[in-house]
């Protein structure tokens, strides 16, 4: 496969999705193999379970955390990684991220921007309380969590279904996209928020834009310029010309 060049793009905004973090053995949460499958999120990642039966949510999520203890970036997280360490102070760079693991930023990546937030911290469900999310290696799979200052359960710092995307967040993602260049979206679905909504706002300011991932879209985004089909860990070393193996 032919790689890319993306030496003329000065601001480059890429979303990932579950398809980036498969490789390193991260079970999706929708689609075909996805844990939805099997799990009814609303017993155990809705919002509303905040309130009837914590402890389920620390249940689910706490064994990602412990799986996350052994899983490596893979090499699509090393390719991103890599690109956005050889831009120069002339480029603007951001990583949007659906997935909540943080194997971007541990594969290198720095302008992060986590959608849905990290399952490795720890915060308050206490909305007013001041203690701030937390590294947390714990899975707290047994006791529920108790904050210190107010005593108020601990939770995952993780968008649950039926809560919104930090304001903040949603606020650097979009302007991100008001004047981007070069749009890709990677191993997410390209006709669902949020990267249906995104190319759609990318094409509007004239970038160029791609969508890579393992199915095709269904039915085709005509915002995405350009579809290339594939595991991300095997297409972006290829498309970026990127070399990622360990020397
Ligand atoms: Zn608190």
């Amino acid at each position: 496969m032919q790689s890319l060049d993306f030496s003329c793009y000065r601001n480059i905004v890429i979303l990932t999705g579950a398809g980036v973090s498969a490789a390193s053995g991260i079970r999706p949460f929708r689609g075909q193999e996805g844990l939805w499958n099997e799990i009814n999120p609303l017993k155990s990642a809705d919002s509303s379970v905040l309130q009837t039966n914590p402890l389920a949510i620390w249940q689910l999520f706490g064994t990602l955390r412990t799986q996350l203890e052994t899983a490596q970036p893979n090499a699509a997280h090393l390719t991103l990684a890599k690109f956005e360490a050889g831009f120069s102070s002339s480029q603007q760079f951001t990583l949007i991220t659906q997935n909540i693991d943080g194997l971007h930023q541990r594969a290198g990546s720095r302008n992060v921007i986590e959608l849905h937030g990290n399952v490795n911290y720890t915060r308050c469900s206490n909305p007013t309380c001041s203690l701030t999310a937390y590294l947390d290696k714990s899975p707290h799979k047994d006791l529920l969590p108790i904050c210190q200052l107010c005593n108020y359960p601990l939770r995952l710092d993780i968008v649950l279904f039926g809560e919104q995307i930090p304001a903040k967040k949603e606020w650097l993602a979009k302007r991100s996209l008001r004047d981007c260049d070069l749009f890709i979206a990677i191993g997410t679905s390209g006709t669902v928020w949020p990267a249906a909504n995104f190319v759609r706002s990318a094409n509007y300011v004239g970038a160029k834009t791609i969508f890579i991932n393992l199915e095709p879209m269904k039915p085709k985004n005509p915002y995405f310029q350009e579809e290339y089909l594939g595991r991300a860990e095997e297409l972006l070393p290829l498309l970026f010309n990127i070399d990622v193996t360990p020397h």
